[in-house]
């Protein structure tokens, strides 16, 4: 082992943690569960939607050619065959020059091939008169004009939120096939590090890390597996790892990711397997480690934690997506830079910046500062072949 990081680029990097994802599982579960879950097939309806074609607002179901040239002077005047009652079907034919008073969602009569508005038309007795004329297909939904029997409705990948939800029961599933939650473990290491309920003495800080990844994991799909805080000891972390590897489908370690001699992260995974990465050509996020332990992916974090989070953002994120399955959905917003972002070359680099009003204003900090954590709103890529982008350049924003 040489004394400094052999760094390879971003894109190399991804593609080998990529190339040591652990196969995705799936399982079934009840529509009610389904919430948060990621679609592991694609869901197609079972049915035309609607099944019928229905009325879109209250009033009378005419033939549209009925009512051509309607107006208020000279309105149309049509016979009232009756009332289509909702959730039923009406048996007949609607003649010309009649209509039929039709509710929102009520089937439209065979024959009848819009609705008129009843704020557009005025009843007298057996007689409607309408004062406005419809095209055929006006105030109506045709069947499976929303989806169609057959249909791929969603695609397998898709993160179920309240609206697939809905979609999913009006498609018929009442079950789901979802991507299993792939368990991560997450241990610290780091002799200064105490747990969140003590109060750090002199050169002490609570392990904030853990948190952060397991807030991580759950983000993407995964259920987060806490191995507590290991004090830069290799016997023991390499215990805690052999556990690891037992219960777990990859395993995040944060600190103790470079090259000092308190950096036991890569010589303890090189014990149980092997080191593919020790160095990425990232800002911040250079001392990362992607290696294996028999076949669990082992990602060694940086220790500082703006520095893990953009790892995690950058390489541990497309890990899990195929471990799930999810299609990577990120929100990106254009804006324009606020100030000059100055970046050297030879590395891809992450700058943290809030966005308001369609501007983007880098947050600067010395390495180490949580407060940028919390105070962005998202992250700028600035490639490794540019020097940095200036004042007024429109920026992609990848929001948290
Ligand atoms: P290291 O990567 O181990 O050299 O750590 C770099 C910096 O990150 C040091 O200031 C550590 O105290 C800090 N650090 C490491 N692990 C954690 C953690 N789990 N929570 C908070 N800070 C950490
Ligand atoms: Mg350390």
């Amino acid at each position: 082992m040489g004394l400094f990081l052999q760094v390879i680029p971003v894109e190399e990097a991804i593609t080998r943690i990529t190339s040591i994802a652990p196969p995705k599982k799936r399982e079934v579960v009840p529509l009610e569960d389904a919430f948060g879950r990621i679609l592991a097939e694609d869901a197609r309806s079972d049915i035309d939607i609607p099944g019928f074609t229905r009325s879109i607002v209250d009033g009378y179901a005419v033939v549209a050619g009925d009512t051509h040239g309607a107006s208020d002077s000279i309105p149309a005047m049509l016979e009232l065959e009756g009332r289509i009652a909702m959730g039923g079907s009406t048996a007949g034919r609607l003649q010309r020059g009649r209509c039929m008073y039709i509710p929102t969602g009520g089937a439209l009569p065979d024959g009848a091939d819009a609705v008129v508005m009843i704020e557009y038309s005025e009843q007298m007795g057996d007689q409607v008169l309408v004062n406005r004329p419809v095209a055929a297909g006006e105030n109506v939904l045709a069947k499976g004009e929303d989806f169609r029997a057959g249909e791929v409705v969603l695609e397998a990948g898709k993160r179920l939120g309240p609206q697939e939800l809905g979609v999913l029961a009006a498609i018929g599933y009442s079950r789901a096939s979802v991507a299993e939650k792939p368990v991560i473990g997450i241990v610290s290491t780091g002799i200064e590090l105490v747990p969140v309920a003590d109060v750090p003495k002199a050169g002490q800080v609570r392990d904030v890390n853990a948190h952060l990844c397991g807030g991580f994991v759950r983000e993407c799909g995964g259920i987060p597996r806490h191995y507590g805080i290991v004090r830069d000891d290799p016997g023991v972390l390499e215990q805690v790892l052999t556990n690891a590897v037992a219960e777990c489908d990859a395993i995040l370690v944060s600190g103790g990711s470079s090259k000092d001699e308190r950096d036991i992260v890569a010589s303890v995974i090189e014990r149980r397997g092997r080191v593919l990465v020790h160095g990425i050509a990232l800002q911040p996020g250079k001392p990362t480690i992607i290696g294996t332990a028999g076949d669990v992916p082992v990602i060694g974090l940086p220790g500082h934690p703006a520095s893990a989070f953009v790892v995690l953002q950058v390489i541990v994120r497309p890990l899990l997506a195929l471990m799930t399955g999810e299609r990577e959905k990120r929100c990106i917003v254009q804006a324009r830079l606020a100030q000059n972002v100055p970046s050297s070359k030879g590395r891809e680099e992450y700058v943290r910046v809030t966005v308001s009003g369609g501007w983007a204003t880098p947050l600067f900090g010395k390495s180490g500062l949580l407060n940028t954590l919390v105070r962005s709103s998202g992250m700028i890529r600035i490639p490794a072949g540019s020097e940095g982008f200036e004042t007024g350049e429109e920026v992609e924003v990848i929001l948290w």
